[in-house]
C-alpha cells in the first residue's frame, strides 16, 4: 500500500483552532488497498473520493491485497489443495472467459473479490481527518484501515504537528478507552506507541 498526500489548503486566515479545522483541507491518494478497505473508507461522508473504475479497465490480471493469516494455508476444493493465489488467479480467469463471452467489462467485474486492490484519491478536511483517525487508528480497527490511517497519520504529523501530534486513537486523545467491553486491553502499549509515531 501506498500513501501519498497530495495537496493541502492551508488558508491564511487568523480564526479559532476549532473553526480553522472546517477550512483546512488535505488531498491523499491511496494506491494498492483492497476494495474491503475502500469500501470502509467512503462511508466516511464529508469527504470527497475519487476510485478507479472496474467498469472499462480490464481485470484478467487484477492485482490483489493478500491478507498476512492466509499466507502459506491451503484449502481442499474438489480433492485439490489450493491457496488464495490460485482463487485469485482462477477468478481472473472467469472473468476474461465471460469477457470472452461478450459480456461486457462492467458485469464481468461481479465475480471479482473484495481482495481487488484500488487506487483512490481523497480530500477531507480536519475536522474529518481527526474524527477519522480517531476510529481507524483504534486496534479496534480492520488491520488494512488501520495501516492506512496510521501512514496517513505520520504525513499529517510532519505536515501540521501543531494539531496532528495530539491526533491518534480515543484512548491516546482522552486517557480513556471509548470501546467498553470491546477493549484491546493494551491501553499503555498504544498511547506509547502515538506517542513515539
Ligand atoms: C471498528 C469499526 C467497526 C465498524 N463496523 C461496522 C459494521 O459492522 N457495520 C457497518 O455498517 N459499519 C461499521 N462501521 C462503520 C461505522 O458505522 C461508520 O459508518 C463509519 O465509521 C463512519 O463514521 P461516522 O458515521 O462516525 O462518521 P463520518 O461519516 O466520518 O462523519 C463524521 C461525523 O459527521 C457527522 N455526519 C456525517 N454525515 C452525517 C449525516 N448524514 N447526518 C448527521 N450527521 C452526519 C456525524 O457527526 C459523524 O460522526 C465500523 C466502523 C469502525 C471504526
Amino acid at each position: 500500500m501506498k500513501v501519498i498526500l497530495l495537496d493541502a489548503n492551508i488558508p491564511d486566515i487568523s480564526i479559532e483552532k476549532k473553526e480553522i479545522e472546517k477550512h483546512i483541507f488535505f488531498t491523499f491518494l491511496v494506491d494498492g488497498i483492497s476494495r474491503a478497505c475502500s469500501h470502509q473508507l467512503v462511508r466516511h461522508r464529508p469527504a470527497s473520493y475519487s476510485q478507479q473504475s472496474q467498469r472499462y479497465v480490464s481485470m484478467k490480471d487484477f492485482p490483489y491485497v493478500k491478507p498476512g493469516s492466509v499466507k502459506d494455508k491451503f484449502i481442499l476444493f474438489e480433492n485439490k489443495k489450493i491457496s488464495f493465489d490460485d482463487v485469485m488467479s482462477f477468478l481472473g480467469d472467469v472473468y476474461e472467459s465471460f469477457v470472452e463471452k461478450g459480456v461486457p467489462k462492467e458485469d464481468a467485474r461481479f465475480v471479482l473479490p473484495n481482495a481487488c486492490a484500488t487506487r483512490i484519491v481523497f480530500t477531507m478536511n480536519v475536522r474529518e481527518l481527526i474524527h477519522f483517525l480517531k476510529l481507524r487508528t483504534c486496534n479496534r480497527a480492520q488491520w488494512e484501515i488501520r495501516e492506512m490511517a496510521i501512514k496517513m497519520l505520520k504525513l499529517l504529523r510532519t505536515e501540521m504537528s501543531e494539531i496532528f501530534s495530539q491526533v491518534g486513537p480515543g484512548c491516546f486523545m482522552t486517557g480513556v478507552c471509548p470501546e467498553g467491553e470491546k477493549t484491546c486491553g493494551k491501553q499503555a502499549e498504544v498511547v506509547s506507541f502515538f506517542e513515539k509515531l
